[in-house]
């Protein structure tokens, strides 16, 4: 198996239609933490409970509690060499689609223009009942104005929800829609920082497979398809991404 990043490299300036799937490992390196990794914080907190729509619904204070610190840590972070080396790839047009478990909007703010955010976004803020939508940082303000911590509707008093998908809650269907037709079209897939473990993302591999397209994985973890890529990186997602990209630099310079 090939295992360079000049072999993915290859493998991506071949490509008529890649797809870029990525997973939390590529916002670890951004200091973000991964809540499913050891030592994450679901090790502390019942994710079940506090990331739920129950607890959003019957105890939006505790909710709210606990997931403002989580915005503004967002916020203290920037996007790192992999998310940079992934919009580069768009812009030079090698990358088609870029599919994320991460709803951090780091890729957004590396220059992605439209990422496919199959766990949704903080990006946002809607009201359950009455479906208005407000921007983030209205939402952070509205918290930061209440007594309780609550951000509400100024439509109908109901409780905003941030546009992640919590436990318990349909995955957005447009998105996955979108991530199902990008599998569907894409010759090469390149996974970068998921185990490829959690539904629906650990089906497009699959069908990237099943209509003879060719996967790439660059994933500190193992994954369920490890032997079924063409290509397989380890190491962090920032160094070999920028060695890629160095390396399609070097076949575009290529004489002939
Ligand atoms: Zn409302």
């Amino acid at each position: 198996m090939a295992n360079s990043p000049e072999d993915l490299a290859a493998l991506l300036a071949g490509a008529r239609h890649a797809v870029v799937l990525t997973g939390a490992g590529v916002s670890t390196e951004s200091g973000i933490p991964d809540f499913r990794s050891p030592g994450g914080i679901w090790e502390r907190v019942d994710p079940m409970e506090i990331g739920s729509i129950s607890t959003f619904l019957s105890n939006p204070d505790r909710f709210w509690g606990f997931h403002r610190p989580r915005f503004a840590a967002v916020d203290s972070v920037e996007p790192n060499a992999a998310h940079l080396a992934i919009a580069e790839l768009e812009r030079r047009g090698i990358v088609k689609a870029l599919i994320t478990q991460n709803i951090d909007g780091l890729h957004r703010r590396a220059g992605s223009t439209d990422p496919i955010e199959v766990h949704g976004t903080l990006d946002f803020g809607e009201c359950l009942r009455c479906g208005a939508r407000i921007s983030r940082d209205e939402m952070l303000a509205r918290a930061d104005d209440a007594d309780d911590g609550v951000p509400r509707c100024t439509q109908c008093g109901f409780q905003i929800k941030s546009g992640v998908v919590l436990f318990g809650e349909q995955l957005p269907a447009d998105s996955i829609s979108r991530a199902f037709a990008a599998a569907d079209a894409a010759d090469v897939m390149l996974v970068v920082g998921s185990s490829l473990l959690v539904t629906p993302v650990s089906t497009l591999p699959d069908m990237v497979l099943g209509h003879g397209g060719t996967l790439a994985i660059l994933t500190e973890s193992e994954t369920p398809y490890d032997a079924d890529c063409t290509v397989r990186l380890h190491g962090k997602a920032g160094v070999q991404m920028s060695e890629v990209i160095a390396a399609l630099d070097e076949i575009a310079d290529r004489p002939g």
